[in-house]
């Protein structure tokens, strides 16, 4: 192909945008025909000499001047690369025992700078119409999402992923931040009414969606607050409720009606729903913890992990009227070493139990990924999460 790519790039070490590359690429990594595995390019041609005419060649062009060829490389880096720049922060929760905001600073810029190689500095709005393209709550999804995205990323073959939630987080953040997330509400009124049952991020995004296609939404709602599972599940600590509250607030501004306390086939009549409005949608989700039927499962002391964690975050908002079901002073012991074992683990630790036993039926995962789990397959790896770094810190 003598130097040139297909689409015109010249590959003779100079960029198309007159960028001399030198044969070494801005992270410091020869490319003179030697991949960075160590792997020879046998399949490359060999790199071209850059003609140059000599008797054009100023004196001062021809003495290296390394310093400055360094900055250009880090704007550079700094502005298209940072995925290369920038290491993976491992860091996705407040450190176990810091309230560190130096730190956390640090991470914001750092995830800045990563998000910069693809947004760049004055394209936030932009990256932030992108991502609600597809993506009605990316403030929740950044922080308690699993991130499968992450486990399938190109980099991820040889390398730390890219940081996608984090990502995905700092942008609507930033939004927020800047006052961008106003209410959106819908030009045209279609005179269709629908009535969503349950609240739970299902609820919501459905209600969110059909509000946008111009129908009036009603959400009902069992409980005294919206949100299902992200209000009354998952702990502050991983989603504050002032988040899951304020997307509520903004569904309510932007059209959205919300009848709290509101128990669908008992003080709801369901029936009546289906008369009053055009469609219902049932987005109840499944509050139906699972069992071990074992015995002794009757004694005393044995509790659901969701009972546990619900009245746990409805006493932090003030709900005292609930038997206090607490982990203080107490030997307590979680069976199941998921997700949900994690936050009776972070929420046990801040109602100061005496001990924490985690117990879990399946082996312990390997470090690196197994031949029979490759990418871009969900890495079935050894995981140490927040409460497990937390519980280990005190
Ligand atoms: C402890 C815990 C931690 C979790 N952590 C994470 C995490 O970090 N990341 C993650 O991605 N997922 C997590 N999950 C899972 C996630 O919360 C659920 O997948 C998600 O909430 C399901 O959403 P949903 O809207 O379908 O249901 P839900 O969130 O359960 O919402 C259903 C709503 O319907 C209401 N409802 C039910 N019946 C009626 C009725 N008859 N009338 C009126 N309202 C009714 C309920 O009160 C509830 O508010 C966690 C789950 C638990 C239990
Ligand atoms: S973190 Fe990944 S999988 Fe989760 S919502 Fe964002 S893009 Fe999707």
């Amino acid at each position: 192909m003598n130097g040139e790519k297909t689409n015109g790039e010249k590959t003779n070490g100079e960029k198309t945008n007159g960028e001399k590359t030198n044969g070494e690429k801005p992270n410091g990594e020869m490319t003179n025909g030697e991949m960075t595995n160590g792997l020879k390019q046998e399949d490359s041609p060999p790199p071209i000499k850059k003609q140059t005419d000599s008797s054009l060649t100023d004196i001062e062009e021809a003495i290296p001047d390394t310093t400055n060829d360094q900055k250009i490389i880090d704007r550079v880096l700094d502005k298209t690369r940072g995925f290369v720049k920038y290491p993976r922060s491992k860091v996705k929760y407040r450190p176990p025992k810091a309230t560190n905001e130096g730190l956390e600073r640090d991470l914001l810029q750092q995830r800045q700078n990563r998000i910069e190689s693809s947004s760049r500095k004055d394209k936030w709005k932009e990256a932030l119409d992108r991502l609600l393209l597809t993506n009605n709550f990316p403030e929740f999804t950044g922080r308690v999402c699993p991130a499968p995205c992450e486990g399938s990323c190109v980099l991820g073959i040889n390398a730390e992923p890219v940081t996608i939630k984090k990502i995905e987080c700092t942008i609507i953040d930033h939004g927020f931040e800047q006052g961008w997330i106003t209410p959106q509400i819908p030009a045209h009124r279609t005179g269709k009414k629908i009535a969503v049952i349950g609240s739970g991020p299902s609820g919501l995004a459905a209600a969110a969606q059909l509000n946008k296609a111009g129908h009036w939404v009603t959400v009902y709602e069992r409980n005294d607050r919206c949100g299902g599972l992200l209000m009354y599940g998952v702990p502050t600590m991983k989603l504050s409720k002032k988040i899951v509250q304020r997307r509520v607030d903004l569904l309510a501004a932007e059209g959205i009606k919300f009848v709290n306390n509101a128990e669908v086939g008992k003080n709801m009549d369901a029936q009546q729903l289906l008369e009053d409005n055009d469609a219902v949608l049932l987005a109840v989700g499944s509050t139906c913890p699972r069992n071990i039927p074992l015995p002794g499962r009757d004694l005393e002391g044995i509790h659901f992990a969701i009972q546990f964690l619900e009245t746990s975050q409805k006493r932090r908002l003030g709900n005292y009227n609930l038997p206090s079901l607490d982990a203080t002073g107490l030997d307590v012991v979680i069976i199941g070493g998921g997700d949900t074992g994690v936050d009776c683990i972070g929420t046990s630790l801040r109602q100061n139990a005496k001990s924490i036993t985690n117990f879990e039926v399946l082996g312990m995962p390997p470090k690196n990924r197994s031949v029979t789990n490759p990418w871009p397959l969900w890495p079935r790896v050894f995981r140490v999460e927040y409460g497990h770094e937390e519980v280990c810190a005190v």
